[in-house]
């Protein structure tokens, strides 16, 4: 099956062959090399020297933690919201607690840093901006380092949800300012599913000292505390990471910045495919469409389910639909982690046929 869905993602036949390995005591010196080793290649990803924790959990579960540890009943926070997933961090504050301020942008749309900058002079009172990197439901990403300069030169934290951008499209946690960045095992980083990654700034570090909200499964300190020894809190998905150990090892040997031109020249060649037989992206300007997953809405007439079920049955290729307000309008189709060029060209070849092959809606 070429599984080209916004994740899990295909992982490496090393990284398969890793996670089948026997279990290693989490309280021992084999645990404790692995999870530095991990931390070491994340952080190279990440561009950061601040803390990375690993959480056993998916990128909500990340997400979740985000809000968890850094705040206080009331806190108000803005959250940039440009789908599907923008709107489930703001929905997780607002479980929390959160006082929730919105940027709500038209699908396909990515805000200006007039329009972030405009959004927080209205809500002076918020302690962080929430920005989604790169939108999986919609396959637009933001200009985060023009976002990021805003939201620093405001004086607020900038929390970042980088689940399907990071090891796909360039993030500077560091270089960018970024305090709090998440991402999850099985999207650009070609592992199983099964963790989150968070990574901590000190001043977002000093926010965790002062805030009072509940937490203990997720509790980033109590992670950082025993990471330091070489350990987690609790039992982590352990054949996770050993197969992302060796899935660090291949990006990093690739090397980041052909990683990241691997996924603009494969996004490049769906856009063109995917316009030629009459797809229209939802990302409104094509400079801010994904590069690790494109949406596109189908041509006029043509039943968005019944070309994903064809595509699926006759050609043993995945893509995925739409999600909310995008249902049955459009397909996703991922380039995202482990791909290359004849997998995208199978996988445009096999739309392409099963478009000629569905009836058009009645
Ligand atoms: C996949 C994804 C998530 C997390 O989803 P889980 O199913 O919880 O792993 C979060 N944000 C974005 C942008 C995503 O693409």
């Amino acid at each position: 099956m070429n599984l080209r869905i916004p994740g899990p993602t295909p992982c490496p036949p090393e990284v398969l062959q890793a996670v089948g390995r026997q279990m290693v005591n989490h309280r021992g010196p084999a645990f404790r090399e692995l999870i530095q080793r991990v931390t070491a290649g994340l952080k190279e990803v990440f561009r950061t020297e601040n803390d990375v924790l690993t959480l056993t959990t998916s990128g909500t579960g990340g997400l979740e933690a985000a809000v968890a540890n850094f705040f206080s009943p009331g806190d108000a926070v803005l959250v940039v919201v440009t789908g599907v997933f923008g709107r489930r961090w703001a929905d997780v504050a607002a479980a929390y607690g959160l006082k929730v301020a919105r940027l709500d942008l038209p699908v396909g749309d990515v805000p200006t840093p007039a329009q972030l900058g405009a959004a927080l002079d209205a809500n002076p009172d918020v302690r962080a901006v929430f920005i989604t990197h790169n939108e999986t439901s919609t396959g637009v990403m933001v200009d985060l380092p023009a976002l990021a300069k805003v939201v620093k030169g405001a004086g607020k934290l900038l929390f970042v949800d980088a689940v399907s951008s990071l090891g796909c499209i360039p993030l500077e946690t560091d270089a960018w300012g970024c305090d709090v960045v998440v991402t999850a095992s099985q999207k650009g980083l070609m592992s199983p599913p099964g963790l989150a990654h968070v990574a901590v700034s000190p001043a977002a570090w000093e926010f965790y000292r002062q805030a009072s909200l509940p937490r203990f499964y997720f509790d980033l300190g109590r992670h950082r505390d025993l990471l330091a020894k070489g350990e987690t809190p609790w039992t982590p998905a352990v054949s996770a990471l050993f197969g992302l150990d060796v899935a660090l090892r291949q990006i990093l040997g690739e090397g980041l910045d052909r990683v990241f031109e691997r996924h603009r020249q494969l996004a490049e060649l769906t856009r063109r495919e995917l316009k030629a037989l009459g797809f229209r992206l939802v990302a409104r300007d094509e400079s801010w469409a994904s590069n690790s997953v494109t949406a596109a809405y189908v041509p006029e007439g043509v039943d968005a389910g019944a070309l994903i079920r064809t595509v699926r049955s006759e050609f043993n290729v995945e893509i995925q639909g739409g999600q909310a307000e995008l249902a049955g309008k459009i397909i996703r189709v991922a380039h995202m982690g482990y791909v290359s060029e004849p997998d995208m060209v199978e996988a445009l070849g096999a739309i392409r046929a099963a478009l000629s092959r569905v009836g058009t809606r009645t």
